[in-house]
């Protein structure tokens, strides 16, 4: 298993008189993950509301795993938030959040699950890909086999992932961004961004797809999700 490579500190000095923050690192993404991203991102591919459709499957499927072990695992829930999902829009900025309290992931996780591929969809997506070049057609192969996480990347220039699971008392953040080769992780540092459990998404959309941070069309598009999740999925708007 690939685990991606750590680089030098990223991180500079704060001068505000508090000790700096511990550095991020930088790794470089799997070169199966490099390869998805590019077709993601240059893709001309329209039906990019697959994104959100994503996003919240794995939310719930976290949702899902952290209410199974805990069957056996009452620990896992001492935090006692409650079990959902919640998606906020600040359509003046082009921002969407989606929260869940769900597993979370620790620092190994993120970079063996953020960085490489591991799952069998994203792998027979990039075996089809080839296939239908090979072949001379161009078929919707990112909506047939959903691309996952990376989908994230349909809409956004910047995505940013931060999470606490249960097994580590720290809270991390991986941040990648379309067109790069590379991602970095640091402990989240900000007691604003402080969750007691699971993960949040923040995704800084693209500017033509800045659209999507409207209430209105996430709600649509939640409404027509949310039917196969047992969770509960709660949308707001920022104040403008
Ligand atoms: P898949 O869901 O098919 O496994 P994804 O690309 O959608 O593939 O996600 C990759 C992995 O990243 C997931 O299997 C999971 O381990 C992790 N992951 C993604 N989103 C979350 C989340 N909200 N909470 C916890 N883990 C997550
Ligand atoms: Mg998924």
């Amino acid at each position: 298993l690939f685990l991606g490579s750590r680089y030098e500190s990223t991180a500079t000095a704060s001068d505000s008189g508090n000790p700096p923050p511990p550095p991020a690192e930088k790794y470089e993404y799997q070169a199966e993950v490099s390869r998805l991203m590019d077709l993601i991102v240059n893709s001309l591919y329209s039906n990019k509301d697959v994104f959100l459709r994503e996003l919240i499957s794995n939310a719930s499927d976290a949702l899902d795993k952290l209410r199974y072990l805990s069957v056996t695992d009452s620990q896992l829930l001492k935090e006692a938030v409650d079990l959902d999902i919640r998606i906020q829009t600040d359509k003046d900025n082009g921002i969407i959040t989606i929260t869940d309290s769900g597993i979370g992931m620790t620092r190994q996780e993120l970079v063996d699950c953020l960085g490489t591929i591991a799952q069998s969809g994203t792998a027979k997506f990039l075996k089809a890909v080839k296939e239908s070049k090979d072949a001379g057609t161009d078929n919707n192969l990112i909506g047939q086999f959903g691309v996952g996480f990376y989908s994230a990347f349909l809409v956004s220039d910047k995505v940013v992932v931060s999470t606490k699971s249960p097994k580590s008392d720290k809270q991390y953040v991986w941040e990648g961004e379309a067109n790069a080769s590379s991602y970095t992780i640091r402990e989240e540092t900000n007691p604003e961004n402080l969750i007691p459990r699971g993960t949040r998404l923040t995704l800084y959309l693209k500017r033509d797809d800045k659209g999507f941070a409207h209430p209105e069309r996430i709600q649509k598009l939640v409404k027509n999700y949310s039917q196969f999740v047992s969770f509960p999925i709660y949308t707001w708007q920022e104040k403008g």
